[in-house]
């Protein structure tokens, strides 16, 4: 079981990857970059647990092309959602994975997570070097591996600005997407 924020089906390819997608905001970031706009993302309390079965059938009912792990930081859950990602590849799903690591911090198992994800968006954000017209990255520093399958030759598309604000009922927001400084300034503050 992993422990997630939000669960979402998302069709954006900019932000998420190719397709029509499962999107999982994982639950918990012991990493903390300045700057970073999802900070109510930070804490490991609360949140619910989603099974890999649950989430392979999902994808099944749903016929989506495959998962996309945002964060909180997903590798701080790697000895749970590597069953996930083994699952969904052994069922011909893809997998996303967006992590604040870079690859030589990873454990072993965080490790194999990486190695089985179709594509990864590796990097800290660092706010000194915040672009808001990269695919997939907020920040320059940030890196983007495509590993196997569908995506080994994916284009990236640069060049433009997208951002998508979730506002729930309980006043609790999810950002995706790339906001300039000012913007995310008055956002985050709020
Ligand atoms: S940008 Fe990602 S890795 Fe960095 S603090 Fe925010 S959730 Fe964590």
């Amino acid at each position: 079981m992993i422990k997630i924020q939000k669960q979402m089906i998302v069709e954006n390819e900019h932000l998420y990857g190719p397709g029509k997608r499962l999107l999982l905001y994982l639950k918990g970031c012991s990493i903390h970059c300045e700057g970073c706009i999802n900070p109510h993302l930070w804490s490991f309390e609360g949140g619910t647990s989603i099974s890999e079965n649950e989430i392979l059938e999902i994808c099944r009912i749903e016929k989506l092309e495959g998962l996309t792990i945002h964060g909180g930081e997903p590798l701080d859950q790697a000895n749970e959602l590597i069953k996930v990602v083994e699952l969904l590849k052994e069922n011909s799903f893809t997998v996303i994975l967006f992590t604040g690591y870079i690859k030589k911090e990873l454990n072993n198992v965080q490790l194999k997570v990486w190695n089985k994800s179709d594509l990864v968006v590796a990097g800290r954000f660092e706010n000194e070097k915040r672009n808001v017209n990269l695919q997939f990255r907020g920040s320059t520093n940030q890196r983007v591996y495509k590993h196997s399958g569908p995506y080994k030759n994916y284009k990236l598309t640069d060049g433009y600005t997208t951002a998508i604000i979730t506002i729930y009922d309980d006043g609790n927001m999810d950002i995706n997407g790339f906001l300039t400084e000012d913007v995310s300034k008055l956002i985050v503050s709020n």
